[in-house]
C-alpha cells in the first residue's frame, strides 16, 4: 500500500571535498528536494527524522582518507550521514513497529529515510525523560565518551583531592566530563573554553570550580591560579598549544585522557598529532599516562553506561546543555558553527516535530 505514496523529502549531499588543510564551509554541502517512494523490502522501515547530530569526527569524513579504519569518507554527491533519531512510520521489520523511536549512527541527512531495521536501535523515551535529542548527546555517544573516558583513563579516586582540567569544556563531551568527574569524586574541576559566556555557564550552571577562556589573556597564569596544587587529570578534547600548557602544569603520576584533538582537525596531520619535544619530555619525566581513548572500543560497557547517564540526567545530577538549530537546510550551518565554537553543549539539528 505504501508503495503508492510519494513523499516529498529534502536531503543534504556532501558536495565539495576541498582537502585536509581547510575549515569546513557551507559550500561543502548542498540541500536538495527529491521524492521517496517507500516500497519497503523485508526488514526495512520508513522513518521520519526528528533530530540529527553534527560531530567533530565528520571533519575526517570530509577527507579522501579519514585516517581511521572505523570511519568511511563521505562520498561526493551522496547524502551525508551520521547520528540521528526518528520515529517509525511503517515497518516490515519483526521487532520495530509504527510509532517506535529509533536511533542509528548511520542516519542519512534526509527528512525521511528507508532503513534496514537491523541498523536501528529502539529507544525507550523514558530513558531521556522525553527529551529525544538527548539520545544524540548526554544519553548517547558524547555522554558515553565522557563517562567511559573518565572511568577508563582518568584514575579518579574519591578523597584523593584531585584537580581535573577539561579542554573543550563547554562542548557536548566536555560539559558532561566535568560533571561526571565531580560526581566520581574529583575535588576541583576546571574547564577551558572559548568565550566568557561559556565560562560562566560552566561555573554557574554545571558546578565547575572555575573556567578559563583560552581566547583571552594568559591561559598559563589563569590555570596556575585555578589549579594551585597542579593538575592531576586532564581530559583533552582539543590538543595543540592549549594541551601543551595544561600538561606543563601536571603533577607527577598524572593522567591525560586523550579523547580528541579538534584544534588539529583542519590540518593535514596524523591522529593523534605529534607532540612537541618539550611536552613529550614533560610526560616522560613526570611519568604521566596519555593513552588514546576510543568510545567504540568499549561496546560491552555502553548499555550500563547509558543506564547510569540516564539516571543522572533524570535525577538532575547531570545538567544537559544543548544548542538547537532548526531545519535540515541548516545542517551545514550547524556543522561549520560547531567546528568554530558556535555551540554550548551538544549541537543538535531539529528536523521535524
Ligand atoms: P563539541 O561539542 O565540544 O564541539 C566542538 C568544540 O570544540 C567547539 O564548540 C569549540 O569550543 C571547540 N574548538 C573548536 N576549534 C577549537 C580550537 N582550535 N581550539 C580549541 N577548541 C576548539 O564536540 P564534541 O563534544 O562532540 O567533541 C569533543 C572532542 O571529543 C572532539 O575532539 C572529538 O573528536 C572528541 N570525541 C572523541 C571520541 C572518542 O571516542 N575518543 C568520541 C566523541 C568525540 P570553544 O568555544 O571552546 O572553542
Amino acid at each position: 500500500l505504501l508503495a503508492k505514496y510519494k513523499y516529498y523529502i529534502r536531503n543534504v549531499l556532501f558536495f565539495l571535498r576541498q582537502g585536509k588543510n581547510s575549515h569546513p564551509v557551507l559550500d561543502n554541502f548542498r540541500v536538495e528536494k527529491t521524492t521517496l517512494s517507500p516500497d519497503l523490502k523485508e526488514d526495512e522501515v520508513l522513518v521520519k527524522t526528528l533530530f540529527l547530530s553534527v560531530d567533530p569526527y565528520m571533519r575526517c569524513r570530509m577527507n579522501d582518507d579519514t585516517a581511521a579504519d572505523y570511519l568511511l569518507p563521505w562520498r561526493l554527491g551522496e547524502c551525508a550521514d551520521g547520528g540521528g533519531v526518528g520515529v517509525v512510520e511503517a515497518s516490515r521489520n519483526e521487532v520495530l513497529a509504527t510509532g517506535d523511536i529509533v536511533t542509528s549512527f548511520n542516519w542519512h541527512w534526509q527528512t525521511r529515510n528507508v532503513i534496514n531495521g537491523y541498523l536501528l536501535r529502539k529507544i525507550d523515551p523514558r530513558m531521556v525523560d522525553g527529551h529525544l535529542s538527548y539520545v544524540l548527546g548526554a544519553v548517547g555517544m558524547p555522554g558515553l565518551t565522557a563517562f567511559l573516558g573518565v572511568r577508563e583513563k582518568g584514575h579518579v579516586t574519591p578523597g584523593a583531592n584531585q584537580t581535573m582540567v577539561i579542554s573543550g569544556a563547554a562542548g557536548a563531551c566536555g560539559s558532561l566530563a566535568g560533571q561526571i568527574a565531580r560526581l566520581d569524586g574529583c575535588e576541583k574541576v576546571i574547564g577551558i573554553c572559548g568565550t566568557d559566556k561559556k565560562c560562566q555557564a560552566l561555573v554557574s550552571e554545571l558546578g565547575f570550580t572555575a573556567a578559563v577562556n583560552y581566547k583571552k589573556g594568559d591561559i598559563s597564569a589563569a590555570l596556575r591560579e585555578s589549579c594551585p596544587r597542579g593538575v592531576d587529570v586532564y581530559f583533552d578534547n582539543v590538543g595543540g598549544p592549549i594541551s601543551d600548557t595544561v600538561i606543563s602544569q601536571m603533577n607527577s603520576g598524572g593522567h591525560v585522557i586523550l579523547c580528541g584533538q579538534i584544534s588539529q582537525y583542519n590540518k593535514d596531520v596524523p591522529y593523534p598529532p605529534p607532540l612537541s619535544k618539550e611536552t613529550q619530555e614533560d610526560l616522560c619525566s613526570k611519568n604521566i599516562t596519555r593513552e588514546r581513548f576510543m568510545v567504540l572500543n568499549y561496546m560491552d560497557k555502553h548499555e550500563e553506561g547509558l543506564l547510569q547517564l540516564s539516571q543522572w540526567v533524570k535525577t538532575g545530577q547531570i545538567k544537559v546543555l544543548e544548542t538547537v538549530t532548526n531545519g535540515i537546510e541548516n545542517m551545514g550551518v550547524a556543522f561549520c558553527s560547531m567546528m568554530m565554537g558556535g555551540n554550548t553543549g551538544k549541537q543538535i539539528v531539529k528536523i521535524s516535530d
